[in-house]
């Protein structure tokens, strides 16, 4: 076969190749053709602006050229194209024509005219990560083209917050959108709303051990269901999806996702179609899928007929997380299959998970996937490439369409931090890019990517870093006791113990590559991004690298620490330590106490209130030299509730008062008592030195008494001290 392939090849060569044709844009930095927008379309022309934009950029051409010459034409033609897709036709000599299949279609048209054309490229959120290359000239093959994107949802989401921004902007060049082609969500319990039928129809709701629940707050909207067998809930359901869509020509697609937790209904009619025996799903949960689904598909038969390309998701999880066997779903539904993809590193959940997929693959003809990405939450961000490729892929085969992951990789993440590095490299840029269409060869998307941002011989360093995080994520994690420990939905970022797989050499080997990439990086914003990676790594490494020291200082003999560094008795007063609370009423609670202290001396009194939140005495030092810290404090309770908890924490700032990371934070509880007890805290300090230690006195959980403290003392041993009596007692072991 190679052989005869050999042969044929110099033949190929050999023919004539007719010579392209092009439609000049912008020559020698001035405009060749004009852009002809149909006028008065708002996204016309915003689309035409897109194009205006880049080609300013790129040549620094005013596209002012006369119409009557050779002009870019764009419109919008529906019902033609996928309201996402677009065309590019050169219906005569000099004329190129970008046509939408819908608003979205056009920009997206008018964006892939940027990249392919221009080759502007979006690595990633903000100015750093826009490539616009400069031209003098340029010029459109003229060739028809069209595409459409293949997954229909493509989101990787960061609600709306003001810190998320530079992501929120970033992410429409790349295609993703909110998802508006199929509505996904908990439903049911809005759409039946007590206050909605509660008095009117006690009949929608369920009827629990007898009697009929009609939600009251907080349960609102969580553990209850509709009565999904009433002929008047399954009526309703009609009336209003097909109201909804009366009202508004876009909306097609409705979610008729059950509500969280269970509280399934008990009335006859509902048990029926209930398994019997009870069956549990591999969740533990009982399995309502038949029954739940039923509903669904009568809700689906009726709204179809009405609207027949009407999709109305239903959610594949919890009490519905497998599909019943031999059920015939209407296609019209779409179910939300919620995993965590990454645990299929592992072959055994990846075995179940299958399983799962296959049951719905087997009756459902679009399926759509909510997925937990959440990168940068971990210490060493989840950047795994090429899981991602084979993971999109085989869905696409699976027939899932839609794609939702919770992903938040900027700004303010609720429990972690502000973050505003990027550290995700080609991650999500890959992800967009293969959710348009997953038939793309990943390595050729990643190469593209990688010499775009740092340039040809710098790539394929960049591209190594990112290599042994993926390799760290896909090939080590599986044997921690973190990953054993989170079998189920997703894998929880709040504890770091993943770090446990890290080889020793493993930081080293991340800090080589990406100083040979910026060694190597093109001059410009080549050499920027490849400083900025590192800037982004070093941050990431020395939290990672406090988060291991900062286990093993916690087992460090107390005689080690001999060198003082702050004492406070609270005699005089209570000094510099601040106040400080999270929320609720706000009223002094920070005091001295004359001779509340141990032996009748003074101390810092601490006293809660009703409402409020955490109260604490901070004071915050500032450290030079690297070293390990034992805070010492002795405490007592005085009137308060059994269930309050004193405790000590230290926590790391920079030189504005921003704490550094959750991963800095470190605390101790003491139990509480009426008698003076002792807290020991100890914590290293950053490697990026100076910081500034924040340390805290602090009490939480009771609405009344006080806490008092005394006698707060703070040692430290110097890490160079420790390093050389480390020699010394080597030495001393060899000499014997
Ligand atoms: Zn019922």
């Amino acid at each position: 076969m190679k052989k005869i392939l050999f042969l044929l090849l110099p033949i190929f060569l050999a023919l004539p190749v007719p010579a392209e044709e092009f439609l000049p844009v912008v020559l020698g930095g001035k405009a060749a053709a004009a852009l002809c927008p149909v006028p008065d379309d708002r996204a016309c022309l915003e689309s035409s602006m897109i194009i205006e934009k880049y080609l300013y950029l790129s040549t620094g051409a005013q596209m002012d050229a006369p119409a009557n010459g050779p002009r870019i034409e764009l419109e919008i033609r529906k019902g033609e194209l996928d309201v996402e897709g677009f065309r590019f036709s050169f219906p005569e000599k000099n004329v190129m024509r970008i046509t939408g299949g819908g608003p979205q279609g056009l920009k997206y048209g008018a964006l892939e005219f940027c990249e392919r054309f221009i080759g502007v490229r979006f690595l990633f959120p903000g100015p750093l990560g826009e490539h616009v290359p400069k031209h003098g000239d340029i010029s459109v093959p003229v060739k028809e083209f069209s595409d459409a994107p293949k997954f229909l949802t493509r989101m990787l989401s960061s609600f709306p917050h003001r810190s998320r921004m530079l992501y929120n902007n970033w992410l429409p060049l790349l295609r993703g959108a909110n998802p508006w082609r199929l509505a996904i969500g908990h439903n049911l319990s809005k759409m039946f709303a007590p206050a909605k039928y509660g008095k009117t129809h006690p009949e929608y709701y369920p009827l629990i051990s007898g009697k009929r629940r009609i939600p009251k707050p907080p349960l609102l909207n969580v553990h209850w269901q509709p009565c999904l067998t009433n002929p008047g809930v399954i009526a309703e359901s009609v009336r209003m999806i097909c109201d909804a869509f009366a009202a508004n020509p876009d909306l097609r697609t409705w979610s008729l996702g059950q509500t969280d937790g269970s509280g399934w209904c008990e009335c006859p009619d509902c048990t029926a179609l209930y398994p019997k025996p009870e069956v549990r799903n591999r969740f533990g949960s009982l399995d309502r899928s038949r029954y739940y689904l039923t509903y669904c598909n009568k809700v689906a038969e009726a709204v179809a007929r009405k609207y027949p390309e009407a999709k109305l998701s239903v959610f594949a999880y919890n009490n519905t997380a497998i599909a019943p066997r031999g059920f015939k779903l209407h296609p019209a539904l779409v179910p939300v299959i919620t995993y965590d993809r990454m645990n299929w590193t592992d072959p055994e959940r990846r075995k179940l998970d299958m399983e799962r997929q296959n049951s719905w693959s087997a009756i459902a003809k679009e399926i759509c996937w909510w997925d937990y990405f959440f990168t940068n939450r971990y210490i060493l961000p989840r950047v795994v490439c090429h899981h991602l490729a084979r993971q999109l892929r085989e869905g696409y085969a699976a027939g899932v369409r839609h794609m939702y992951a919770e992903y938040i990789p900027l700004g303010v993440m609720q429990g972690c931090s502000n973050e505003q590095s990027w550290g995700d490299g080609p991650f999500a840029y890959l992800a967009y890019k293969l959710l348009w269409d997953p038939h793309q060869d990943e390595n050729v998307i990643l190469d593209d990517w990688y010499r775009t941002a740092v340039g040809e011989k710098a790539a394929p360093h960049l591209r190594k870093y990112f290599e042994l995080i993926e390799d760290f994520w896909t090939r080590r994690v599986q044997k921690t006791a973190w990953f054993a420990r989170y079998c189920r939905t997703y894998l929880v970022w709040t504890t770091h113990d993943y770090l446990d797989a890290l080889e020793p050499d493993f930081l080293d080997r991340c800090a080589k590559t990406l100083d040979r990439t910026c060694e190597l990086a093109d001059e410009g914003k080549c050499r920027e991004r490849a400083e900025y990676f590192r800037q982004g790594f070093r941050l990431r490494r020395n939290r990672i690298e406090y988060f291991l020291a900062n286990r093993t200082v916690r087992r460090y003999p107390d005689r080690l620490f001999t060198e003082p560094f702050f004492d406070d008795g609270f005699d005089k007063g209570v000094g510099a330590w601040l106040p400080r609370q999270g929320s609720g009423k706000k009223e002094e609670f920070l005091f001295h106490s004359a001779n509340g202290g141990i032996d009748g001396s003074g101390a810092l009194e601490l006293r809660y209130g009703e409402n409020s939140s955490d109260r604490s005495a901070e004071k915050i030092f500032r450290v030079e030299k690297k070293s390990v810290f034992r805070i010492e404090v002795f405490y007592r309770c005085e009137g308060t509730d059994q269930k309050c908890i004193p405790y000590l924490s230290a926590d790391w700032c920079d030189e504005k008062g921003e704490r550094l990371h959750p991963a800095f934070y470190s605390d101790i509880h003491g139990k509480p008592s009426e008698k003076w007890r002792k807290m020991v805290l100890k914590c290293a300090a950053p490697t990026n030195l100076p910081a500034y230690l924040s340390v805290r006195m602090n009490i939480s959980r009771s609405k009344k008494g006080s806490i008092l403290y005394d006698r707060l003392s703070i040692t430290r041993l110097l890490e160079e001290r420790r390093e050389q009596k480390k020699q010394a007692s080597t030495l001393q072991k060899k000499g014997k």
